[in-house]
Parts: structure tokens; C-alpha cells; sequence
């Protein structure tokens, strides 16, 4: 369990809140019964000493004191009723004390006498040795002898006691229970009404950049947590409007430089054919070309990219071979290839059918190609491979080349990342050409994979949905490169 959760800090504060309370109560609820009980029980033996004083005490004179016992005994009979009376004379000498309880509980002979001098009326809890505590009021009262006697009336406290240790067993038993269950029951409602909380995290987790048009759920609840997720839904409509004004650049800004950048480089082309200028211009203008072209390419991916960001991916959707793609393509980069001794080997004889955009599709296998070749080395080889396993076609770009080192392989499908930021080895790559390869395949329900070891080679793995067998071969497809 976690303890700083929300959910446990409110149910211990909860649990820990009932506790105090109902100590709390208990406590006072016990001493509270506790006094009104024993008060209850002294009020009503000081009643009776009052009566024995008024009855048989004050008519008393020094020679019949004898007879009071008797009286005492028939009248009272505080054997019978675990009682304890005493009568003691001013001078400390007993005159009556009852005898053992029927119970059993107290022995009276051990009952202490009373402080000397005491207060006219008054009661105490006597504790007797060998027995239950005593209960016992005591009056003064004037005889007809002229002395005054101490009239002592007790009961045992032992069912009081008893009757306080059963609470305490109830008490005891109880409270941890009644915590226990209260805890649950605040856990349990933490729970649901945080409930809310957890669809809404829930939901966040799951919103990207392809699905900012989605909502969090607004809980009609009408409290803080409503105000959240509408602010939260808030600021998912301004990242979305954000999101879609920087789209919107970039395909508007590549969709502008295209014109300019081919007239420009239609110019330096021209002007570079002019035999009148110096060779050292011409040169100079060849190299402005080589980097207009670059821009060009940088230009008509990103236009490509914000393209595909749009949803236009799959303008069409056409059922083909793939194996077939494969193998056409990969003759006709093969030109590109030799001219660096790189040898391009192409294994896809069996027909893999699927459904999708045949340009698209084919500016991935150009894009896997184009990049085996360039990152080779002289004499290496190219291998592509086609073919289907369970239900998806499986395409493989395999290479001899430089290899990607592993923290590198997680980035190269980003925008503009490049491995090799020395631009030594690809002086016209831009870093975007992954990024397509990968556009383009989840727009077909697709992934690519990457398996790479540094200097040894790499090797890119497309996976497509294979065609529904029901669905219409196509027209055959023209060619177009990206
Ligand atoms: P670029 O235009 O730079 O080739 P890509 O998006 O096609 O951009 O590739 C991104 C980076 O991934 C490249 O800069 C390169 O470092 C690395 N890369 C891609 N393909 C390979 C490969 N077959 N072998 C080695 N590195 C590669």
C-alpha cells in the first residue's frame, strides 16, 4: 500500500479521527456511569443510615444498646442483602457490626473503622483485605444519651466492578472492529470517488499528437475534479490548435519554397552551362547547385511529411505484390549501387499480397534502399527480402554497412536526427527519410523495426497487414520513385 497516496492518507486520517472520538467517548461515557452509579448506590445507603438513625439511633440510651443488633438484624436482615452495617459509639466502641454476607464477598471484621472525627455525612469506596472493595455511607447521629453515633451502611462494589469490566471487554473488543469496518468503508468510498481521477489519467495516457481531437471525460460532479478535466480538455484544444498551426506552417512554408527553389536551380543550372565564364565561376556554381539540390530534397520531404501528417497517406488503396515492389525497385536502384561496388541482392520469389498505397509503399522500400546504399561502404552488399509470416508481410532491408550504436536506434526514426552528425559520410541526407518510412507505415497499419550492430551492418524490417484474400487485384501500378 502506499502510504503517501491520497487514498491511504484519507482513510488513515479517517480511521485515526474515529479512533479519538470514540476513545474519547468511551471515556467518558465510563467515568461518567462510573460516578452516577456508585452516587446512585451511596444516595441510597446514606438513606438508610438516616433511617436507622431516625428509627433505632436516636432513641438509643447506654443500656439498651444491646437490643439495636436485634433490631438492626429483623428490620435489615444485611446478611440476606450482602449489606454491611456497623454502629460505633463516640468513644470508637462498636455496638453493632452485621456479620458475613450470605455471598461471601467481604468480611466485615476487616472493614477498617472510619478516620476519627468524620465529616457529618459522608461516603467512601473502602477497600477491605481479603475481599471486594466496599461501597459505604456514614451519618452521624445524635442518641438519646446525648452521644453521637456513626451509622455506617456498605454494599459490596464488586457487581459495579464487574459490570465496568464487561464494558471494558465490549469496549475492547468492539472499538478495533467498528474502526476496522468504518476504515474499510472510507477506503472503499475514497476509491470510487477517485475513481474519476484514475478514467481521466487513464485517458490522457492514451492522447498523442495523432489523436488531439480526443477529450478527457468531464465527470458531472460538479467540484473540483469537473473544473480539472474541463481545464485539462482546455488546454488539449490549444495544444491542438498549436499543433495544428505548426502543421500548417511547415506544409504551408515547403509548399512555398518548392517553386522559388526550382526556378533557382533551373537558373544556377543554365548559368553553369555557360562556357564564357571562368572555370573557377562554373565550379563555384556547381557546388551551389549540389547544395540547392539538397535544399530541394529537404524541401519536397518535408512537403511529403506535412502531407502525410494531413491524413494523405493513403490516397489510395489498392491490393498489389509486394514482392513484386520489392524486386522492381530494387533493380532499378541497383544502378545507384554499382557505381559503388555495392551488390543488391533481391530474395522475394513468392507473392506477397497487400492493400495500400502503391506510391507510398514504394517510397518506403526507395527510402530503406536509398539508405543501405548510402551508409555501406565500398564493396559491401545490399539484400532485400520479401515474404509473409502469420498474418502480415514481412520486408527486410538488410545491409553490410556502418551499423547504428544502440542509443542512437531509438531516435533515427525522429524528424532531422541523424546519427552521423559529422555529415562526412552523407553530405545530402537531411534526416527525414526515416521519418517518412515510418509515417507511411502506420498510416498502413504497419510498424518498422530496426536490428543494428556498429560496423557489422543493419537491417530494417516493415511489417504490413497481408491483403484481405477477398479483396480485387489491382491494375497494374506505374512506377514512380520518390
Ligand atoms: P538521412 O537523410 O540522414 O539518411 P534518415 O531519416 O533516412 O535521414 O536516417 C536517419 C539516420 O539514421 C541517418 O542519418 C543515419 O545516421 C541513420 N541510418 C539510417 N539508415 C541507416 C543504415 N542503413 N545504416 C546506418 N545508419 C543508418
Amino acid at each position: 500500500m502506499k502510504t503517501r497516496s491520497i487514498r491511504f492518507r484519507l482513510t488513515a486520517w479517517y480511521a485515526g479521527l474515529l479512533t479519538t472520538v470514540v476513545l474519547a467517548l468511551a471515556a467518558v461515557l465510563f467515568l461518567h456511569l462510573q460516578s452516577y452509579l456508585e452516587g446512585a448506590l451511596a444516595e441510597t445507603q446514606t438513606r438508610r443510615a438516616h433511617q436507622i438513625a431516625d428509627t433505632l439511633v436516636a432513641k438509643v440510651r447506654a443500656a439498651d444498646e444491646a437490643n439495636i443488633g436485634g433490631e438492626i438484624a429483623s428490620l435489615y436482615a444485611p446478611e440476606k442483602g450482602d449489606r454491611f452495617i456497623r454502629i460505633t459509639r463516640p468513644d470508637g466502641g462498636v455496638i453493632y457490626r452485621s456479620g458475613p454476607p450470605n455471598s461471601q464477598a467481604f468480611d466485615p471484621a476487616a472493614v477498617p473503622p472510619a478516620a476519627p472525627e468524620p465529616p457529618w455525612e459522608f461516603s467512601r469506596k473502602q477497600a477491605v483485605a481479603g475481599g471486594a472493595a466496599l461501597l459505604i455511607s456514614s451519618v452521624r447521629a445524635p442518641s438519646a444519651s446525648g452521644g453521637t453515633y456513626l451509622i455506617e451502611v456498605g454494599t459490596s462494589a464488586a457487581p459495579v466492578d464487574a459490570m465496568f469490566r464487561h464494558l471494558l471487554v465490549v469496549l475492547g473488543l468492539g472499538l478495533p472492529l467498528v474502526v476496522a469496518l468504518a476504515a474499510a468503508g472510507g477506503y472503499a468510498l475514497v476509491r470510487r470517488a477517485l475513481r474519476p481521477v484514475d478514467e481521466i489519467a487513464g485517458k490522457a495516457e492514451q492522447i498523442t499528437q495523432h489523436n488531439l481531437g480526443d477529450r478527457l471525460p468531464v465527470p458531472g460532479t460538479g467540484d473540483e475534479l469537473e473544473r480539472l478535466s474541463t481545464a485539462l480538455n482546455h488546454m488539449i484544444i490549444r495544444l491542438d490548435d498549436a499543433f495544428q498551426n505548426s502543421k500548417r506552417f511547415v506544409a504551408d512554408a515547403s509548399h512555398e519554397l518548392r517553386t522559388p527553389l526550382t526556378v533557382l536551380s533551373g537558373e544556377l543550372e543554365s548559368l553553369a552551362q555557360d562556357w564564357e565564364l571562368s572555370a573557377e565561376t562554373r565550379e563555384r556554381l556547381g557546388s551551389l547547385l549540389e547544395e540547392v539540390g539538397r535544399l530541394v530534397k529537404i524541401v519536397e520531404r518535408l512537403f511529403a511529411l506535412s502531407r502525410l501528417d494531413a491524413g494523405e497517406a493513403q490516397s489510395e488503396s489498392v491490393r498489389f505484390d509486394l514482392a513484386e515492389l520489392a524486386a522492381s525497385t530494387a533493380d532499378q536502384m541497383a544502378l545507384l549501387a554499382e557505381d559503388r561496388r555495392i551488390v543488391v541482392t533481391c530474395n522475394a520469389a513468392t507473392p506477397v499480397a497487400v492493400e495500400g498505397d502503391h506510391a507510398r509503399l514504394k517510397q518506403v522500400v526507395v527510402n530503406l534502399l536509398d539508405n543501405a546504399i548510402k551508409y555501406t561502404p565500398e564493396g559491401g552488399a545490399v539484400q532485400i527480402r520479401v515474404k509473409s509470416a502469420g498474418s502480415r508481410a514481412v520486408l527486410e532491408v538488410i545491409d553490410t554497412g556502418i551499423g547504428i550504436a544502440g542509443d542512437q536506434l531509438v531516435h533515427i526514426f525522429d524528424r532531422f536526427y541523424r546519427a552521423d552528425k559529422t555529415r562526412s559520410r552523407n553530405p545530402d541526407g537531411a534526416g527525414l527519410g526515416l521519418a517518412i518510412v515510418k509515417s507511411i507505415c502506420h498510416a498502413h497499419q504497419g510498424q518498422i523495426e530496426v536490428e543494428s550492430a556498429v560496423g557489422k551492418g543493419s537491417c530494417f524490417r516493415v511489417l504490413l497487414p497481408l491483403a484481405d484474400e477477398h479483396s480485387l487485384p489491382s491494375a497494374t501500378k506505374p512506377d514512380s520513385a520518390s
